[in-house]
């Protein structure tokens, strides 16, 4: 499911292949997809346009489109963006195709169809009104301890909490309480101020690097929980099995050696 890191890795992906050019014709092929809008509107809203730039905010992407439209995407489960040279073929599952003047092609790849594609005004008011929190990478070292460290739950469940922190979800909700040894059961209120700062240092750290690497699990440092996960995973750092529970709802990975939970 992209996260935070994946979104940020289409984000740069459309800037570097989709800006600036006029847009023809706006291919659905799923109208499953869209939400509050009907194929024929999208397409009439945007025929003659540009995207201009774009804004992420936590797993959403936000691409202006002229002085007043904002084309919102999320990818769910499965989404991605595909830039299609003349002459390429789409992939089977292109739900929505964005066409450009220079006979070049925008896909919306979801396989599973949990993504969302919408026009809006006003991105903040968007943000608001879904009461989605701040980014994870907008945040500084105070305003992360008033969040996570106030809070009753399992600090994982918190971490995946939209509402409070925007772009973690559970693949690199458990990168980060790996790195910084928490438990991702732990309560908060048992976390020292050091554990505080150390699963801040370990969010910001996890979230760039996986930019940095464009969330290429092939590239991932062999540390990490990551490209150990799953049945028969050893810890990266201890070699004990790494054990699975359900928490906050997820399926969760830890190893209970390098993670203890707080006495
Ligand atoms: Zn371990």
């Amino acid at each position: 499911m992209p996260e935070l890191p994946e979104v940020e890795t289409f984000k740069r992906y459309l800037d570097r292949t989709s800006l600036h050019q006029r847009i023809t014709n706006v291919e659905v092929r799923d109208a499953y997809v869209l939400k509050g809008i009907s194929a024929r509107e999208l397409t009439r809203y945007l025929e003659g346009h540009r995207f201009e730039n774009s804004h992420r905010h936590g797993k959403h992407l936000f691409v202006r489109a002229n002085g007043e439209l904002w084309l919102r995407l999320h990818f769910g489960m499965t989404g991605s963006l595909e830039y299609l040279n003349d002459g390429e073929v789409a992939p089977k599952t292109a739900r929505v195709i964005f066409c450009f003047a220079t006979n070049r092609r925008l896909a919306f790849d979801d396989q599973r169809k949990f993504g969302e594609i919408e026009l809006i005004e006003d991105v903040d008011e968007f943000l608001q009104t879904r009461d989605i929190g701040p980014d994870a990478l907008e945040i500084g070292l105070s305003k992360f301890k008033a969040i996570v460290g106030n809070r009753r739950g399992a600090v994982k469940a918190i971490l995946l909490n939209q509402q409070l922190i925007a772009g973690i979800g559970n693949l690199y909700a458990d990168e980060i309480l790996f790195r910084a040894r928490v438990h991702p059961a732990t309560q908060p209120a048992t976390l020292s101020d050091t554990d505080l700062r150390r699963l801040f240092r370990a969010t910001r750290y996890v979230l760039k690097k996986a930019i940095a690497l464009k969330t290429d699990f092939n590239r991932l440092p062999k540390s990490w929980l990551l490209t150990h996960r799953g049945k028969r995973g050893g810890c990266p750092r201890c070699g004990r099995a790494l054990k699975s529970a359900t928490i906050g709802g997820r399926t969760s990975w830890f190893c209970a050696h390098c993670q203890k939970r707080a006495a």
